[in-house]
């Protein structure tokens, strides 16, 4: 193993819950270096007093976060939804049957075309400082599609999701169809998830049915989580906050009952705000949540319909103008929300013994990925301890 410092660090972002304070979420150090060895964060403090290592990186004062934690994508896809986009954006209202586009070209291609789909968009991340993503299934919808989907997506991450449970197939009877989810289809998946989801909403699954799923997934080993009220008001997120879920994801639609919950349970909400900028929804309410003590993560979403996004940094410049977080709070979210959003304590940090995964801003300080939206400010992204090439 061999270690690099990274030095002259303007302004580090750490996430290290034992230096920040009330007017520092991030616990930044300035004028800082990092240490990385292997495949882990070794040292973090101010450059003077910063340790030898074997090779050496000036960061030439530009910051440091950690790389993005991206907890909610659908990368595993066929075809492309430009023309509904623009029909949508001439006023065609937005509906969730629009997922079934997508499952025809998804069952339709080749195991290659969709590894090389999903190769590409991880990729895409990658340049734009992701170095951590969840991936679901949910545009095959039987049996050996969403079984190959996971399989593909484990090719790219660990934290996969079964959601065999996204929309209900053109021509399937719904209760026909969550036997199948809850039976052979979850067979073949589990091998392959973390985690199982279910779209709980008005024209997809209902209470009960994502109960169903939720049981089904948790007695096959896999963690649940929930898409849930982002079309309208639900019940999704009072079911996630009741069974102690890691996180429930949109959000967009809460009354106080919701928010007291999640602020109750520790349930991560998951903030989607490429969602609400591509179909020009109403926007979730952050700085609600935030103020009642709700933990807050934010993710791409990156689909073919409802966001076809993979910058987070779009997401956290939307979060800060949008939903009135402050940068330092998006930043956060981005970062360390995600990673608790996943249940992680590895990544989304720079600390001791963290994953060597971050992003050299071509900028002096993370204000910038809000403050300088839709500029490339993505200098180099390390994971695991090494320089990726951009
Ligand atoms: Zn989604």
């Amino acid at each position: 193993m061999t270690s690099t410092v990274i030095t002259h660090i303007g302004e580090l972002v750490t996430n290290d819950p034992d230096r920040a304070t009330t007017d520092d979420l991030l616990g930044i150090v300035a004028d800082a270096a990092v240490v990385l060895d292997g495949t882990s964060v070794a040292w973090v403090g101010p450059a003077h007093e910063a340790p030898e290592a074997d090779t050496y990186v000036d960061a030439g004062g530009r910051a440091v976060v950690p790389g993005f934690v991206d907890s909610h994508s659908h990368l595993v896809f066929a075809g492309d939804r430009a023309p509904e986009f623009a029909a949508r954006m001439a006023g065609t209202p937005y509906a969730a049957g629009g997922i079934r586009t997508t499952v025809a070209a998804t069952r339709a291609a080749t195991d290659e075309e969709l590894t090389a789909r999903v190769a590409a968009l991880v990729a895409e991340m990658r340049r734009q400082g992701t170095t951590t993503v969840e991936i679901k299934s949910g545009y095959g919808l039987t049996v050996h599609d969403e079984a190959r989907s996971l399989a593909i997506a484990r090719q790219f991450t660990e934290e996969t999701t079964y959601l065999g449970a996204h929309v209900v197939p053109e021509g399937s009877d719904p209760d026909e169809y969550v036997d199948l989810v809850t039976g052979p289809m979850l067979e073949a998946c589990a091998p392959h998830a973390r985690w199982v989801d279910v779209f709980c909403e008005r024209g997809a699954f209902d209470e009960d049915q994502a109960r169903e799923v939720l049981a089904a997934g948790a007695a096959r080993g896999l963690r649940g989580r929930l898409h849930a009220n982002q079309l309208g008001p639900g019940p999704g997120v009072q079911l996630a906050a009741e069974l102690g879920l890691v996180a429930v994801d949109h959000c967009t639609y809460l009354d106080d009952a919701d928010v007291t919950a999640l602020a109750d349970s520790g349930t991560v909400a998951t903030l989607l705000p490429g969602v609400e900028f591509s179909t020009r929804q109403p926007y979730p309410d952050a700085r609600r949540l935030l103020d009642a003590g709700v933990s807050v993560a934010i993710a791409s979403d990156c689909n073919p319909g409802s966001s076809y996004t993979s910058s987070m940094p779009l997401c956290i410049a939307l979060a800060v103008r949008e939903m009135r977080m402050t940068p330092a709070e998006a930043t956060y979210a981005a970062t360390a929300g995600g990673a608790a959003a996943l249940d992680r304590d590895d990544v989304g940090r720079l600390t001791l013994g963290s994953r060597a995964d971050l992003v050299v801003l071509e900028a002096p300080s993370h204000v910038h990925l809000a403050y300088r939206p839709g500029v490339p400010l993505v200098a180099g992204t390390w994971v695991s301890g090494l320089p990726q090439a951009s």
